[in-house]
């Protein structure tokens, strides 16, 4: 079971990438942000209690977090590996998720870590705003996922560097050019 993960701030272009991804590597793409977003559309108790926290563009609790995920990962489906999009989101995360990943027989892979620049996250995100209309865009909220990011998942960065799994990709440029360098990241660690 070979897990990727991908790793950047809100607005880098995680989420196109890592669908590709999945999709090249023949994978489930797992987002924990789309997992939520469904219990949340769907009422379910994890939904309910993740509301408050997605809102206001906290992170939701750990222990929602490893069950979602635990159940994810356990799916017939995931049996090959995944690409882990939007977890782990901290080093408690990080750190559940290898305990996690010991009991499953599997390891990570390699960790792609999508860099952009503030400003050109801002505009991602307002354009994003207006295509897709997601609560958690609103301003206030995106200033709030960004301090959250740099405190709270940024570490993560160095976390999986000193463990000599880390990828770094310039997200800069436009999806096609990020897409090939995701790629070539890829094929490399493979
Ligand atoms: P995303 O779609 O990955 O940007 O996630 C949207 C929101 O879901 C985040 O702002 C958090 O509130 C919540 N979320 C997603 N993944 C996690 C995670 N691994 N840990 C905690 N909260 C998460």
């Amino acid at each position: 079971m070979n897990i990727w993960v991908f790793l950047g701030p809100p607005g880098a272009g995680k989420g196109t990438q890592a669908v590709t991804m999945a999709g090249d590597l023949g994978m489930p793409h797992v987002s924990t942000g789309d997992l939520l977003r469904r219990a949340l559309r769907e009422g379910t108790e994890v939904g309910i209690r993740a509301k408050s926290f997605m809102d206001a563009g906290d992170l939701v609790p750990d222990e929602v977090l490893l069950d979602l995920v635990r159940g994810r990962l356990t799916s017939d489906d995931a049996a090959g590996g995944c690409v882990l999009d939007g977890y782990p989101r901290n080093l408690a995360q990080a750190e559940s998720l290898d305990e996690m990943l010991r009991e499953l027989g599997a390891g990570i892979v390699g960790v792609l870590n999508l860099s952009v620049s503030e400003e050109t996250l801002v505009g991602r995100i307002a354009g994003r705003r207006s295509d897709e209309s997601r609560v958690d865009d609103a301003a206030e909220t995106v200033r709030n996922r960004m301090r959250v990011y740099e405190e709270q998942t940024a570490p993560l960065v160095v976390h999986y560097r000193s463990r000599g799994l880390l990828l770094d990709v310039d997200g800069e440029p436009g999806v096609e050019e990020v897409r090939a360098a995701v790629r070539s990241a890829v094929a490399a660690a493979s």
